[in-house]
């Protein structure tokens, strides 16, 4: 059985339709890229398949747990809050603690929302910052980190729910340039690891190396989809050819 598994997802916001019908399925340890202009939907999808936006139509599978699009999150509360602890999310602006360490941070949502000890969660913490190669900053704030150090925390923040599904919204698009190559070589590493990953990214040539399969959407839909390497050297469809002319 598939990971994820989202049927006909629709969002509206006001009259805009931003997503008309996605479907999407991901396996279980497929690294999946999603690539589009800017303003297609690619992070709406994203959001949609964590809860962080309720969608107007459609469902949402992850695991065994099941999101109904036509009725309201607040009605289906038990499965909303089963389904985002087994998916991690990244954001793009990294959104850690300001007044925790890093430490604290990874630690949060094993004791708060999983009812880890403190100790438990302090040693998996130092576990998930070594992982990200950032074991020697436990004990710094976020303000005194660089942007790739934060957005290695929040990874490693998301590693330690141990999430099924890790989802990455443009993970280095808010970075100095100097700084992509240290979250992407972490990412990097999860995807040799098989975990099952959504990547929201304008890195064309880490999605080309990195993911399984590759979605181009645009104007809220999936125009075309494929494994990545045949994706990028021989697009079907005229938009995509498109979209990757621009971008040599
Ligand atoms: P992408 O990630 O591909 O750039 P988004 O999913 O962010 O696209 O946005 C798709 C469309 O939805 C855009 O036109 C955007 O302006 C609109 N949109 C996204 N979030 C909101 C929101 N909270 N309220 C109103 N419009 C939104």
């Amino acid at each position: 059985m598939s990971m994820i598994e989202a049927t006909g997802l629709t969002k509206r916001f006001g009259e805009t339709v931003v997503l008309d019908g996605v479907d999407l399925t991901v396996d279980k340890g497929e690294v999946v890229a999603v690539i589009g202009p800017s303003g297609s939907g690619k992070t709406t999808l994203l959001r949609l398949l964590n809860c962080l936006e309720t969608p107007d139509g459609g469902s949402i599978r992850v695991g065994a747990i099941t999101v109904e699009g036509d009725r309201p999150l607040s009605r289906q509360k038990a499965a909303v809050r089963a389904l985002r602890q087994h998916v991690g999310f990244v954001f793009q602006t990294f959104n850690l603690f300001p007044h925790r360490t890093a430490l604290g941070n990874v630690t949060e949502g094993p004791v708060v929302v999983k009812g880890s000890s403190r100790a438990e969660a302090e040693q998996k913490g130092r576990d998930v910052l070594t992982r990200v190669g950032l074991a020697e900053k436990a004990d710094a704030y976020p303000a005194s980190l660089s942007g790739g150090q934060q957005q290695r925390v929040a990874i490693a923040r998301a590693l330690a729910m141990e999430p099924d599904v890790l989802l990455f919204d443009e993970p280095t698009s808010a970075l100095d340039p100097e700084l992509v190559g240290e979250v992407l070589a972490v990412i990097r590493g999860l995807a040799a690891e098989h975990r099952t990953m959504v990547i929201v990214t304008h890195e064309m040539a880490f999605a080309r190396d990195v993911a399984d399969r590759v979605i181009f959407m645009e104007g809220g839909r999936i125009v075309e989809q494929g494994p990545a390497k045949p994706f990028f050297d021989n697009p079907q469809e005229q938009r995509t050819q498109r979209f990757l002319a621009r971008l040599r």
